[in-house]
């Protein structure tokens, strides 16, 4: 029934993560508690003032009162007090209030600050009479004194008592370090002079010289034990590492950069003519302002690979930094050195990692950037591309000014619709689009299967792969833009091979050991094997393969197991109510089914596939063309109305329904495939379509002609059917493509429904047959 008045200092609050008070409060005496008056929403009550509130300035005669007791008190406190570091600020502020304060409020203060429980705490409250405080207190003082001195006898066995004292404050840096380790620190000292010299001996900034010999002042009087110790050292290691002078020479020759990029890269005409552009300005020019050069295309169609090349053309160092899902602004600027575990960021990482300041830097994958909470790391890069700003960039990790006008940016992504519109705009975009399929075969005959043959460890004379079999993998195995996956299934020819080889040479090996032969003799033989004329020869060895192993369509079966990929077009148009159309994705272009049926209903009309909204619109403006034009097409509902949605529900099905599509190019498709529903004839099975649609019927212009002509060609189909207004973009495509294929140009519907069935789709005057039905 005691408590303690006190006097509110301070409410402090806050609603996060849920609602809490912080309460700072003034204790000013005892009371007991007479009477409780009411004890809701708080309680009320009657007390009575225990302690005398004047107490505190009448100190002459409470001494008197005490005498022994307190003075026994002061001197266990002074004791405990003196065991504590007194470097420690509150520690001294204590040593301050014992002597200042009148002894009749040291036992309320010291039993706040010793360790004992909660219940010691109250019976110390609730002793209303201080010669009782005194008593209580005492032993308390007691036992932490005990305490205290066991903890350091612990830890250091074979100092004395006197000396014990005073050991636990002052020289910091010898206590935390066992005497043992003595050695350890002299070394450490002379590598933080090394440091300092190496610093002085840099060719850093005036700006960055002077934080580094800052810092190192700072480190030189650091404890080693403080974590502080190893980021300051860190962080002037890494000041050191730096190439803040240190360049390459660039030895750039434009006859030579071409022919360089020419054996690096079979086709991709335009990419490599822009980039000899650019290094011809450079050759010319030589501290360049130009924008930074961006290639956009499907995966594995050379990208990073031509980057690598142009690093290698002008002599200089090449470093990949990949951008994809990095969201975090630190990521690219690095964290201040406030934070655990900070450290630079990428930028700066590379520059460490080539060590000069001049590389070809490769930002991978710029349109996968992502953003959140952390900032947005797009906009840290337009700082970094910009080049009236990036002759100094500010790392946060580094905090001195970096220059980065002699580092070339070259820049990645699959496309261009992600990239934030500011840094798209430093950026010159250069398309990269898909292979057709012989420039493929070019590609992997005289690059890709080189490559491979070397990584596996043979030669052409143990493996060929014939130029059908390059185009079965590409048709059958592969459906791509680029050619990562032909990479990868030639890699898996090549280890399927590998292992043939490698056990022909073993059982090869074995007799001829067992016959004493040397080594020299051993491998010779070998050799022979691999060429194809000793095959008879040996047969009686028992050489599993015939050598060279020709990868024919049966060994690609073996290898590779069953095509993937067969040409199903035509079996899946063989009903009314399915067209072709071509899409664009950012992984190349792709040909795409558009699936129509009918039945009975109400006139609704179901979409699926994952349609974004500008396809689904384009699906009811096909409806209304279609239903507005239906008398002149002779098109019928199940009923024989040409009101086709009369009693009629639509399902429209894009396959393939786990992949998000959007855009206005299937227009032309799907009034296609529901012609093709509601006329009952089947859409030709050869031909593909793109194209918008407006309510009138006119065919306008759609982006991507070349990817989706390419995927057309990949897929077998022979005629196509593009926008008028898209003639210009066929120039692009090569020849023998275009030779493959016939185009034709709609500039409205009517003339895409008469390519695309046989025989034109205009009224028949055959319409008897249809009004026998009515
Ligand atoms: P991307 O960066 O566009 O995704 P890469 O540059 O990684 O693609 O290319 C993948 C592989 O394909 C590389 O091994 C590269 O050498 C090869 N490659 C792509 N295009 C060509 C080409 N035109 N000539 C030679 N090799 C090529």
């Amino acid at each position: 029934r005691i408590g303690t008045a006190a006097l509110a200092v301070q409410v402090v609050g806050s609603n996060w993560p849920k609602p809490h008070y912080t309460l700072l409060v003034t204790g000013l005496c005892r009371f007991q508690i007479l009477q409780l008056l009411k004890e809701k929403p708080y309680p009320v009550a009657e007390v009575e003032q225990l302690d005398r509130l004047e107490q505190f300035t009448n100190q002459q005669k409470s001494e008197e009162e005490l005498g022994e007791l307190s003075e026994q008190f002061y001197k266990y406190a002074v004791q405990l007090v003196e065991m504590l570091d007194m470097s420690v600020p509150a520690v001294a502020k204590l040593r301050h209030l014992l002597d200042n304060l009148p002894r009749e409020a040291l036992p309320d203060i010291l039993t706040s600050i010793i360790r004992t429980s909660n219940q010691e705490k109250l019976q110390i409250l609730d002793a209303v009479r201080l010669e009782e405080r005194f008593k209580m207190t005492i032993p308390l003082l007691v036992r932490q004194i005990e305490g205290l001195k066991l903890l350091q006898k612990t830890r250091k066995p074979k100092q004395d008592d006197d000396k014990r004292v005073v050991a636990i404050r002052p020289n910091r840096r010898i206590n935390h370090i066992p005497s043992t380790t003595e050695d350890e620190e002299e070394e450490d000292h002379d590598d933080v002079v090394m440091l300092e010299k190496k610093i002085r001996t840099s060719s850093m900034s005036e700006q960055a010289l002077k934080v580094c010999l800052k810092e190192i002042k700072r480190l030189k009087k650091m404890p080693q034990s403080m974590p502080e110790y190893a980021l300051t050292r860190n962080y002037l290691e890494l000041m050191v590492e730096l190439p803040w002078n240190k360049s390459t020479k660039d030895r750039l020759e434009i006859r030579a950069a071409r022919i360089l990029l020419d054996n690096d890269h079979y086709a991709m005409e335009k990419l490599k003519k822009r980039v000899l552009e650019y290094l011809a300005v450079r050759q010319l020019k030589n501290n360049l302002k130009g924008p930074i050069l961006c290639f956009v295309g499907p995966p594995g169609v050379g990208k990073t690979s031509v980057g690598r090349s142009v690093a290698k053309t002008l002599g200089r160092e090449f470093h990949r930094i990949a951008l994809g899902g990095v969201c975090d602004q630190s990521d690219i600027r690095g964290h201040r050195r406030t934070y655990v575990g900070s450290m630079p960021g990428r930028i700066i990482n590379g520059l460490k990692t080539v060590g000069v300041n001049n590389p070809v830097f490769l930002l991978d994958e710029v349109d996968k950037l992502g953003k959140s909470l952390q900032g947005d790391p797009a906009a840290a890069l337009l700082e970094v591309l910009d080049p009236e700003q990036n002759h100094s960039f500010t790392d946060h990790y580094l905090n001195v000014a970096f220059d980065l006008s002699q580092v070339l940016f070259i820049a990645t992504a699959n496309t261009t619709a992600t990239i934030p519109p500011a840094l798209l705009d430093r950026m010159e975009i250069i398309q990269v689009p898909g292979y057709t399929q012989e420039e493929k075969i070019e590609i992997a005959h005289r690059h890709l299967i080189p490559k491979q043959l070397e990584q596996h460890g043979l030669t052409p004379q143990q493996i060929q792969i014939p130029q059908v079999t390059t185009l079965d993998i590409i048709t059958r195995y592969t459906r791509e833009a680029g050619v990562r996956s032909l990479d990868r299934r030639l890699g898996a020819i090549c280890r399927a091979v590998a292992v043939k080889v490698a056990e022909g040479q073993h059982k090869d090996a074995k007799p001829d050991r067992a016959e004493g032969a040397d080594g020299e003799d051993c491998k010779e033989h070998v050799a022979e094997e691999a060429k194809p004329e000793s095959i008879s020869d040996t047969a009686d060895l028992a050489l599993p393969p015939e050598m060279p192993i020709l990868i024919d369509f049966h060994a690609l079966k073996d290898i590779l197991g069953p095509p993937m990929y067969e040409m199903e077009v035509s079996e899946r148009l063989s009903q009314p109510g399915v067209a072709i159309g071509l899409a664009w994705t950012p992984l190349g272009g792709e040909i795409m089914f558009v699936e129509a049926s009918r039945m009975d209903g109400e006139g609704q009309l179901t979409l699926t596939g994952q349609l974004g909204d500008v396809m689904k619109e384009s699906a009811h403006l096909a409806i209304s063309w279609l239903r507005s034009n239906a008398k002149r097409f002779q098109l019928t509902n199940a009923s024989g109305s040409f009101d086709l949605l009369d009693n009629t529900d639509i399902h429209l099905h894009f396959p393939a329904g786990a992949v998000t599509k959007d855009g206005p190019s299937a227009g032309v498709t799907i009034v296609t495939c529901l012609a093709s529903l509601f006329s009952g004839r089947l859409v030709c099975s050869d031909v593909a379509m793109t194209g918008e649609i407006t309510l009138r019927g006119l065919v306008l212009p759609v982006g991507g002609i070349k990817d989706k002509v390419l995927a057309a060609h990949r897929a077998g189909l022979k005629r196509i059917i593009i926008p008028r207004r898209n003639e210009k973009d066929l120039e692009e495509i090569a020849v023998n493509v275009r030779q493959d294929l016939t185009f034709v140009m709609a500039s409205c519907l009517d003339e895409v429904l008469n390519a695309a069935f046989d025989g034109g789709f205009a009224v028949k005057p055959a319409v008897e047959r249809l009004n026998s039905k009515l």
